[in-house]
C-alpha cells in the first residue's frame, strides 16, 4: 500500500489508472478504522481494479463545541488494517493541504440538510459535502462507498452527485454492528464500561420499531413513543431525537411507507452522542 500526502500526486495516480482503463473504488473515512470501514474497503476491492482510501478528520464538519480535537486517531493501526485488506493507496492529507489559507468555496445541499442531523448540527453537512467533493476531485473514482450508518450523509451525497452531475456511482453499504447490536463507530471509544453496556439501547429501540412495523403498526407516533420507552428504561441515555422520515425527501411521515422509510435516532450516552437507524 502506498501512502500519498499530496493532492497533485494523488490526482496523477488517478489519471494513470484511468488512462489504463482501470476502475477506481474510493472509500472516504476519518480513520480510527473498524469493521464498518473495512466492509466498505472489501466491497470496493470486489467491484474495482484499484482501491483508494482516504483518512482525513475534516474540521469543516465539526462545530466549535464538538469533538474535533479529541476525535480518536491511530494512523499506524489504520495503516496495518488497510494493508491487510490489500488497499492500493491511502490518501492521508494534512488540514493545510485540504484547506489552504485562502480557501473559501463550499458546496451545500439545501433542504435535505435542514432536518435530523442537520437540525442538531447545522454546519455539519456543508463540511461533509465540501470535503467529499474535494476528495472526489482528487481521487477521481468510478465508484465511492458510504455506510448506511450515516444514513442522511449517504442520502445527501447521492443528491449532491445527481444535482452536480458528478459521474461517480455512490454505493450505500449495510451497517456493521458489534455482537450486542451496537453500531460500530469510532466514537464508541469514548464510552466507559457502564455507558458501553447502555449504548445498546439505540439498537434495542430500533428492534422494537422493526417488531411493531412487522406486526402491522404504521402510526409513526406510536412507534416513536414505544422507541422512547425502550431508551427510557436505561439509566444513562438521553434522547436527542427520534424521527421517522421519507428516505427520498427526508420529510417526516405520519405513517410508515414501505421501502421509503428511515427510522433514525440520536442519543447522548453520557457525553457521547451516538446515532443509529433502520431502513424500512
Ligand atoms: P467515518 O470515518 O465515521 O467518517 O466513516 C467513514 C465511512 O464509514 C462512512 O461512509 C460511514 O458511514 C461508514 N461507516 C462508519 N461506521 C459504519 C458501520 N458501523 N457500518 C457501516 N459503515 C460504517
Amino acid at each position: 500500500m502506498r501512502i500519498v500526502y499530496d493532492v497533485k500526486e494523488m490526482q496523477e495516480i488517478a489519471d494513470k489508472y484511468r488512462q489504463w482503463e482501470k476502475t477506481i473504488g474510493f472509500v472516504p473515512t476519518m480513520g480510527y478504522l473498524h469493521e464498518g470501514h473495512l466492509s466498505l474497503v472489501r466491497q470496493a476491492k470486489k467491484d474495482n481494479d484499484v482501491v483508494f482510501v482516504s483518512i482525513f478528520v475534516n474540521p469543516a464538519q465539526f462545530a466549535p463545541n464538538e469533538d474535533l480535537d479529541k476525535y480518536p486517531r491511530d494512523i499506524k493501526r489504520d495503516e496495518e488494517l488497510l494493508k491487510n485488506e490489500n488497499t492500493d493507496f491511502l490518501f492521508y492529507p494534512t488540514v493545510d493541504t485540504m484547506y489552504p489559507n485562502n480557501f473559501q468555496t463550499y458546496v451545500s445541499v439545501e433542504n435535505l440538510t435542514k432536518v435530523l442531523e442537520g437540525a442538531s448540527r447545522p454546519t455539519h453537512f456543508r463540511g461533509v459535502t465540501t470535503v467529499v467533493n474535494k476528495l472526489f476531485n482528487i481521487t477521481k473514482p468510478h465508484r465511492a462507498y458510504f455506510g448506511k450508518k450515516d444514513a442522511q450523509q449517504l442520502i445527501v451525497i447521492k443528491r449532491m452527485a445527481e444535482d452536480l452531475n458528478i459521474d461517480i456511482e455512490i454505493i450505500g453499504m449495510p451497517i456493521v454492528r458489534e455482537k450486542d447490536g451496537l453500531a460500530m463507530s469510532s466514537r464508541n471509544k469514548y464510552l466507559n464500561e457502564k455507558e458501553r453496556k447502555e449504548a445498546v439501547c439505540l439498537y434495542q429501540s430500533l428492534n422494537k420499531a422493526q417488531e411493531l412495523v412487522d406486526s402491522g403498526i404504521s402510526d409513526t407516533n406510536e412507534i416513536k413513543s414505544q422507541m422512547e420507552n425502550v431508551i427510557k428504561s436505561y439509566s444513562i441515555p438521553k434522547i436527542d431525537y427520534i424521527n421517522i422520515n421519507s428516505l427520498t425527501t427526508l420529510k417526516p411521515l405520519d405513517r410508515i411507507k414501505r421501502k421509503d422509510t428511515l427510522i433514525s435516532l440520536a442519543v447522548f450516552v453520557g457525553k457521547t452522542r451516538l446515532i443509529d437507524n433502520l431502513w424500512i
